[in-house]
Formats: C-alpha cells, sequence, structure tokens
C-alpha cells in the first residue's frame, strides 16, 4: 500500500469498470470506422482489399479484422489525404520531426484539440497538478505536439502556464525561481541538463526552488534515469507517452505509483502485437504496440502500429484508474541495433551507464563495421570528481563498464570515456546512436 495522494482529473471516465469501457469503446469504434470507409479512400481500398465491411466490427473484439496503419501512410498520403473531415474542420496542424525521415503532419479538429487537452489535463493532474500549480512547459512549442500539449493541458487545468519552450537553459532556471515554479514539463534529456545546470548555478532545488514534480516524455528513458532525476531536481518524474499521429504527449501517463502508464482508454484503444506476424499478443506479452483512436474526428487512426516496443497490463492500480497500463518503452522495432547477431536496444546501456559511478547521463553509441565485423562504442561522459581522480580509478571505471555491458547485452564494446561537459547536451529529443554501417 501506498500512501499517495491520488489526484484524478475526471474520476467518472478514468475509473469506470472495465465492462462499461468495453462498451464504449465498442460503441466509438463502430462509429470511427465508418467514418473512415466513407471518407478516406485509402482506407477503404484497403478494408475491401480484406473484404471487410464496416458492419463487420461489432465490438472491440472484432478489431483484429481491420487493417493495419504505418507512418509510411503519413507520408504516402501526405499531407491531407487521411483526412476524415473537410479541411474546413481543421483547426490546427502539428508535426513530427520523423526522427526516421521525412516530416509527417496530422490535422485536429475543435474536438480533436479538445480530446488532446483532456488527456494531458489527466496527465498533468496525475503527477499532482491542481489550479494552485505553476507549470512551465520546455517542451518546444511549434509543430512538436510536446509543447502544445503540455500547455493545453495545464490551461485545461487552470493552473499557472509559463510557455518557456526549449532552449535558453539560464532563462529557464530564472523563471523557475522568481516565479516558484512547481511542475516542469520537458524531455528527461532535457530535465537532467536543467539539473546539472541548477546545481552548477549553486542553486538547491528543495531549497532555492519550488518543484514538485515533472512530465518527463517524447523519448525513451529508464527506471535509472528516473531516481537520477528525482534526486537531482528533488522531485516526482512522471513518465508521459504519445505521438503525433496519435495526439500527441498524454495518450498514456504514470500516475504516483509510477508502476506503468494509464493509457487514455475511453480515447484509444491499445493492442500488442508480433511485429513479424502482426498477430494479437495477451497481456502482459511484449510487442509492437499499436493504437486505434475512438474519438478523434480530423484524422482518426484504425491500428496504427508505433513501432515501440512494450507491454500492457489491465491489473487493477492503487490510484484507482481503470484503464490498463503500459510498460516502459524498451525501444522500438527500427531503432533496436543488432550488432554481431545480437538485438542491443539503447535503452540497455543506459541502465548500465546510469547505475554506474563516476560518469555523467550523456553518452553516444556508435556502430560501425571493421573488416566484416560489427562495433560497437560507448563514449561516455566522466562526472567532474571522477574526472579530477587518478587515472587508476578511471581505469576501473572503464572496466566496470564493459562488464555490465557485457553481461546485460551480451556483446563486448569499447568503452570511451570524456571529459566532463564534452559531449553535446539536449534540449528537445537526444540523439544517442550513430550507425556508420553501409548496409
Ligand atoms: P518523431 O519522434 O518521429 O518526431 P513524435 O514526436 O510524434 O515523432 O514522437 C513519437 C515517438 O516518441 C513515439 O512513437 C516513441 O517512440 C517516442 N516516445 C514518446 N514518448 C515516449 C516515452 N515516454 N518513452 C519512450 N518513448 C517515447
Ligand atoms: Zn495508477
Amino acid at each position: 500500500m501506498s500512501d499517495r495522494v491520488h489526484l484524478i482529473y475526471n474520476p467518472e471516465r478514468e475509473c469506470m469498470s472495465r465492462d462499461e469501457l468495453h462498451a464504449w469503446q465498442s460503441a466509438r469504434l463502430r462509429e470511427t470506422v465508418r467514418r473512415e470507409y466513407d471518407n478516406v479512400p485509402m482506407y477503404r481500398a484497403r478494408m475491401d482489399e480484406k473484404g471487410v465491411k464496416p458492419e463487420d466490427i461489432r465490438s472491440v473484439d472484432d478489431l483484429r479484422y481491420l487493417p493495419f496503419m504505418e507512418k509510411t501512410d503519413l507520408r504516402d498520403y501526405y499531407p491531407f489525404d487521411l483526412l476524415a473531415s473537410p479541411q474546413s474542420e481543421i483547426v490546427r496542424i502539428q508535426g513530427s520531426s520523423g526522427t526516421t525521415g521525412k516530416p509527417i503532419v496530422a490535422g485536429y479538429t475543435r474536438n480533436d484539440i479538445d480530446v488532446w487537452s483532456e488527456m494531458m489535463a489527466r496527465t498533468l493532474t496525475a503527477a499532482g497538478c491542481t489550479r494552485d500549480d505553476k507549470v512551465q512547459v520546455a517542451y518546444g512549442l511549434g509543430l512538436f505536439t510536446g509543447g502544445f500539449g503540455a500547455y493545453q493541458g495545464a490551461d485545461r487545468i487552470g493552473a499557472m502556464v509559463v510557455p518557456m519552450s526549449s532552449g535558453n537553459t539560464q532563462r529557464q532556471i530564472m523563471m523557475m525561481k522568481d516565479l516558484g515554479v512547481t511542475m516542469l514539463c520537458c524531455t528527461p534529456s532535457y530535465a537532467t541538463y536543467l539539473g546539472e545546470t541548477i546545481r552548477e548555478m549553486g542553486l538547491v532545488p528543495g531549497r532555492d526552488l519550488k518543484l514538485k514534480a515533472g512530465c518527463f516524455g517524447a523519448e525513451p528513458w529508464t527506471e535509472a534515469m528516473r531516481q537520477h532525476l528525482e534526486e537531482l531536481l528533488g522531485i516526482d518524474a512522471c513518465d508521459i507517452y504519445g505521438l503525433t499521429e496519435i495526439a500527441g504527449p498524454g495518450v498514456a501517463f504514470d500516475c504516483l505509483e509510477k508502476h506503468g502508464m494509464h493509457i487514455n482508454e475511453d480515447h484509444v484503444i491499445a493492442e500488442i502485437i508480433n511485429p513479424a506476424t502482426g498477430e494479437p499478443l495477451p497481456y502482459g506479452e511484449k510487442g509492437e504496440l499499436v493504437f486505434t483512436t475512438i474519438t478523434k474526428t480530423g484524422m482518426p487512426m484504425l491500428r496504427y502500429r508505433t513501432h515501440d516496443i512494450c507491454s500492457l497490463t489491465d491489473k487493477p492500480c492503487e490510484c484507482g484508474r481503470t484503464f490498463a497500463r503500459m510498460s516502459r518503452i524498451t525501444g522500438r522495432t527500427d531503432d533496436m541495433l543488432i550488432i554481431r547477431g545480437v538485438n542491443v536496444f539503447p535503452s540497455q546501456i543506459e541502465s548500465v551507464l546510469i547505475k554506474t559511478q563516476g560518469v555523467a547521463p550523456h553518452y553516444m553509441l556508435v556502430v560501425d563495421r571493421v573488416n566484416n565485423s560489427d562495433t560497437l562504442e560507448v563514449q561516455v561522459e566522466l562526472t567532474e570528481e571522477m574526472f579530477s581522480d587518478t587515472v587508476g580509478h578511471i581505469e576501473n571505471v572503464r572496466r566496470y563498464i564493459s562488464e555490465q555491458i557485457k553481461s546485460v547485452v551480451g556483446i563486448s564494446a569499447k568503452v570511451t570515456l570524456n571529459a566532463p561537459k564534452s559531449m553535446p547536451r539536449s534540449e528537445g529529443k537526444a540523439k544517442r546512436v550513430i550507425d556508420n554501417r553501409k548496409i
């Protein structure tokens, strides 16, 4: 039992019984499939090809008969051919940097902005936000969904919003201190950078700042990184997940139990599939996360393959919410590195580095191929204390990291220890991998 106080923004929805939810989802799924079939020629063709008619989809249990959608669809039908509403109904465009290539854009109707704001209001509330809080938005405000999402959620709650956008670190900290900011929204890598800079400026979080919680997401991070951030900033660090195609941040969020992110299941249906075969997998098994939006009208997504890897559970949570939870994202089907035949996820290496004394959580993985054999180099930064230590200790750190990587990941890596502050800092999504192999 935990003694946490759990605030819930919309208990009627967030705590509905699983049976009620099933009926709710089924009704909205039917409407969404009909809307998509009637308005999006590409999806109608895909359903016809599979021999599926809208009336065949009667409940959530029939979801598996629907064809998938993919990121490539957003590129192929760029910018407006996936809209299920007239362009005059679209009140916002958001886009993704396209970590994996050309940008993609999504159109939102007024209804969709409302849905997204509600999801983000729930997210911030779960981290402890009320109208008395001051929320600093240090996610980029622009086409990227992070900034607007956090802004809308805090605004919906009626909190005081400080829309800083990303960057300008010194000024961020000045505002945080002067305004008495209580909640921070940014990527975990930027939170690390902010935390370090706060310390360097001689500020002590519990004494000079009023921060109590952070909603960090938009990129993968580990439990070890959570602990690091909680100590560095003296806060509850909550994970928040989302993607442009589905809404933006707030699709799923940590409650203060912090053991899996509750999915806003009255707005999206989540499935886990085997990425190789497309077959749905039961709760508890790890696979690729697939989402179906059931309340969006601008650009609904049916069985959208995220390529993010995680597992789901519908076990009850102490907080009282009934929404299923997703585990942390342990990798993406497309950022999984295959090095000498071994599957390697950057998150595995991050967890080793964060548990290592003497290195800072700034790292880069460089993969190459030398004499037909793959090589992995792990570059990581030493802390000031370790850097000024004797060479003997530094060698121990290097050996320790190599051994740990070997035991956790199963391959040997070259470990390069860099001087403090020599590696690039990220203000948005961190880039952690350079793959120089010519495939
Ligand atoms: P892009 O990264 O292509 O610019 P988005 O900004 O929409 O597109 O990012 C969505 C992706 O970011 C997700 O599919 C997921 O891979 C990653 N992501 C978002 N939030 C999290 C999180 N909390 N943990 C891990 N990965 C996340
Ligand atoms: Zn919970």
